[in-house]
């Protein structure tokens, strides 16, 4: 039950002035509620303004600059009405001591205008003005009173963010209302933490916000926006502790084999395991043989060997005599993986099986009879993993590889195919500390550093595209000393078509030019075709490979020693580093060309700039981060924080570690919410919309 003080901020946003059904509607799809109910006054007051008008800038007319917003003490002269159906604007002149203003308005009401700019008596006006021609004027000032009712003008103004057909004004009066909506609510914040940062309460802070003395007071670093911000996460990382609590409660299975199986997997491997390659295996080890269920982030650069620890770590719970599943987010790379693990498992006597959505449905009803029979231990996939249909005689350990493409949702799907299945997530695109937090929570992570022994760096260098036949000619010179080269075509996303006809162009030019047979890989191909592609290029029989982004992702050649990235300006980082992390796999040392279109813009320039000077791959997260912010990271595309209202992952780094221990301390003094501090908590959830979590505690 929601705690009834919060029933205010919980009333429809139409219950507001001024908002009737149609604006409700536009408010909803501004502030983002919940999609099959109106927005609630809480979600409107969640609506931060991004800036503010300071009217209480009043430089006089001549000193006032071109775009500023400004207010005006001046004086009224005369109106001059446009002749009878002319489309010209009606102009009011006014002055005061240190120039002369134009007031413009476009098909205004005249007896209006006389009545709100008298001539000849003083008025204070606010607006834009700008300068044109070299006089200044002001279209539809905002506001125009007299002397006496001056104080009728806010002298600061929030501007949020809107949305067509829903007024400034609109919104502003509104929110004014909302305001006062705010209930006095229990403070959940703990006393030594609010005395040591300083911060006001969750009313006050929410308040100023919509109604700022300056702007300083909506910046992130305000304690204004400190406060809400925190108190966001704060709510964020209670419900995925109280998830994860749960989850746990909920029982795993001790998996506490004699590691026989582990052991022969390791053993037939061709080399020698790096130390945090050992140390993560035990970490999962450690976490397989606990009664609870696992939820484990393996992160690690691209190259640095997530997959012999994924099937090791199968291989205790294949020992078990329960069943793995191994998902892969693209085709090509589950193929991949089943190639390179097929002689290992096949040594250490694990049977393995391959499943994607390619198959024909007699090869499907075949491989889910095994899977149900149990003669399958192991089956690597596809999204097809996750469908419905298929089912598991004992499913006991999932590996997700590259998390970031697949949703909570689809891993929470293939774990629920087992009893108390184990999750083990693997990224390759090295997720900031900030966001592991705030998309996964409290969940465990093992980190693989550095590459295996022996690896060369990778040399980077950017060059124009006006320079193409010099780098043909180069990766000519290349492919003749032995060299293998990946050549990679940009996606247009726009278009398949012209994707396709690029690729297929540069590979006839590659083929012509280098006088030799080139490999083509592309999204169009059947997968016997990539195959047999991808064979070509592994064996030798070709030299170089083009490809569009397929091959982003894990494609494992370990001699190829070149990659050409054509139209790099138009990669993000984290694809730009996947890429680049093809090739320095082997003993080699290697290099990658990025191939750009210039001019270059900002972001796009320091993208390369960043890609010349680190190889290390949470560095360049970091900095992509710093450049787009998080959601493109995760895949999600959304400005701002996923997930969040006001909290940034960028800006609130910081707050997000206390909140993350804050949230641990919490559950672990008082994990039914039970106490005082814990009543106010609940309230806290239901506020930021993570009740759901509420339900999971035993005492309701
Ligand atoms: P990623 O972490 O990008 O998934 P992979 O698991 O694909 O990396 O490993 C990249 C390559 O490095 C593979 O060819 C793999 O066999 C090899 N490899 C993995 N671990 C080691 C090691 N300890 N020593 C040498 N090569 C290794
Ligand atoms: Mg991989």
């Amino acid at each position: 039950m929601r705690p009834p003080v919060l029933d205010p901020l919980f009333a429809p946003v139409s219950t507001l002035p001024g908002i009737g059904p149609k604006i409700a509607k536009l408010v909803a799809g501004l502030v983002g509620g919940q999609p099959d109910r109106e927005a609630t006054v809480a979600d409107l007051l969640f609506h931060i303004p991004h800036s503010l008008i300071d009217r209480r800038h009043k430089p006089g007319i001549a000193y006032s600059e071109n775009g500023d917003i400004v207010t005006l003490d001046v004086t009224i002269g005369r109106h001059s009405a446009p002749p009878r159906h002319s489309k010209a604007p009606y102009r009011i002149s006014a002055y005061d001591e240190t120039g002369q203003i134009t007031f413009v308005f476009f098909h205004s009401r005249q007896d209006w205008l006389q009545k709100t700019f008298p001539e000849g008596e003083r008025r204070i006006v606010s607006g834009k003005v700008e300068w044109f021609n070299d006089r200044p004027q002001m279209v539809h000032p905002d506001y125009s009173v007299s002397p006496e009712e001056a104080d009728q003008m806010p002298p600061i103004e929030p501007i949020y963010p809107l949305t067509a057909g829903l007024a400034s004004k609109t919104l502003q009066k509104a929110m004014k209302a909302a305001c006062e909506k705010i209930p006095h609510l229990p403070e959940w914040l703990n006393e030594p933490y609010l005395h040591q940062t300083g911060w006001p309460d969750f009313a006050e802070a929410l308040k100023t916000l919509h109604a700022p003395k300056g702007r300083q007071d909506v910046e992130p670093q305000s304690p204004f926006m400190q406060r809400v911000a925190y108190d966001e996460l704060l709510a964020s990382q209670l419900a995925l502790a109280l998830v994860r609590a749960n989850m746990r409660t909920l029982g795993g299975i001790e998996r506490k084999p004699d590691g026989k199986l582990q052991a022969a997997v390791i053993n037939a491997l061709p080399f020698e395991l790096t130390d945090s390659q050992k140390d993560a295996i035990k970490d999962i080890n450690a976490d397989l043989a606990k009664p609870t269920r696992m939820l484990r982030l393996l992160q690690g650069d691209v190259g640095a060997g997530k997959t012999v620890v994924a099937l090791a770590t199968l291989a205790q719970v294949i020992q078990t005599g329960a069943q793995g599943g191994l998902m892969a987010p693209t085709e090509i790379l589950a193929r991949q993986h089943y190639a390179s693990m097929a002689p290992i498992c096949e040594q250490a006597g694990i049977r393995m099986a391959l499943m994607t959505g390619k198959d024909t449905q007699k090869e499907r009803r075949l491989l889910q009879e095994k899977l149900d029979a149990g003669e399958i231990d192991l089956v690597v996939g596809t999204h097809a993993l996750f469908q419905g249909s298929v089912t598991f005689k004992d499913l006991g350990m999932v590996v997700v590889d590259e998390q970031h493409r697949f949703g909570v949702h689809q891993r929470l799907a293939l774990s629920s195919k087992g009893r108390g299945v184990d999750v083990l997530v693997m990224t390759a695109t090295p997720i900031p500390r900030t966001l592991v937090l705030t998309c996964f929570g409290d969940m465990d992570v093992s980190k693989l550093l550095g590459k295996p022994a022996g690896r060369k760096p990778i040399k980077t260098v950017s060059v124009s595209l006006d320079r193409l036949e010099e780098i043909i000619g180069r990766v000519g010179a290349a492919t003749r000393e032995g060299q293998k080269v990946y050549w990679v075509c940009p996606l247009v996303e726009e278009s398949e078509k012209i994707d396709l006809a690029a690729v297929e162009d540069r590979h006839r030019v590659l083929e012509h030019a280098l006088g030799e047979r080139v490999s083509l890989v592309h999204g169009r191909m059947s997968a016997a075709e990539k195959d047999a592609a991808m064979d070509d290029f592994k064996s030798g029989r070709t030299r170089v490979l083009v490809a569009t982004t397929v091959i982003e992702v894990g494609v494992d050649v370990p001699d190829a020693t070149i990659m050409v990235i054509e139209h790099a300006e138009r990669f993000g980082l984290a694809q730009l580093h996947q890429l680049r992390g093809r090739v320095g796999r082997g003993d080699k040392p290697s290099s990658c060309v990025l191939l750009y279109k210039g001019p270059l813009g900002e972001t796009a320039g320091a993208r390369l700039n960043i890609m010349r000077e680190t190889n290390d791959g949470f560095l360049i997260a970091e900095e992509d981060l710093r450049l787009r912010g998080g959601g493109e990271i995760l895949g999600t595309r959304q400005s701002g924080t996923p997930g969040f209202r006001i909290a940034r992952a960028d800006e609130h780094a910081d707050l997000m570690e206390v909140a993350r221990d804050d949230a641990r301390l919490i559950l672990e003094t008082d994990p039914d919410l039970k106490s005082k501090r814990g009543a106010a908590l609940r309230c806290l959830l239901y506020l930021f919309g993570r009740d759901a979590a509420i339900q999971l505690l035993r005492a309701g």
